[in-house]
């Protein structure tokens, strides 16, 4: 049986080595592979919901539980900036390491495309 952790964010810690200087903090669960490199990834088994009313991330108990395979990253900086899994569309590194799951180091491309997109409108 797998161990049980207070919160999401006590799993990504427990599950990950920070590394001195620059601050990457590698993931050393389970991973999987894809053409840009190795991503960790976590399975959750309670169905994740963000409730929008109270603000917080919880696992939804009364619907029935299905293993979901989540990646560690986008987990990370979406517990992070406090925003639904879902909102997050894709999680880019700013460190190049696929492993880290340091949400310092990660950005959401939706973001930087929603700032260029304001970039853009004020031009015209
Ligand atoms: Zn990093």
């Amino acid at each position: 049986m797998a161990k049980r952790y207070a919160s999401l964010r006590e799993r990504l810690d427990a599950n990950s080595v920070p590394v001195p200087f620059c601050g990457c903090a590698i993931w050393t669960g389970a991973t999987r592979r894809a053409a840009a490199g190795e991503y960790g990834k976590i399975n959750v088994r309670s169905r994740l919901r963000y409730r929008e009313r109270s603000g917080a991330w919880r696992s939804d108990r009364d619907g029935q539980r299905k293993i979901k395979s989540l990646a560690a990253h986008r987990l990370s900086l979406a517990l992070h900036l406090d925003v639904a899994y879902s909102k997050l569309n894709h999680v880019a590194h700013r460190c190049n390491v696929t492993l880290c799951i340091n949400p310092l180091h990660l950005r959401s491309t939706t973001q930087r495309d929603n700032e260029a997109d304001k970039r853009r409108a004020s031009i015209f």
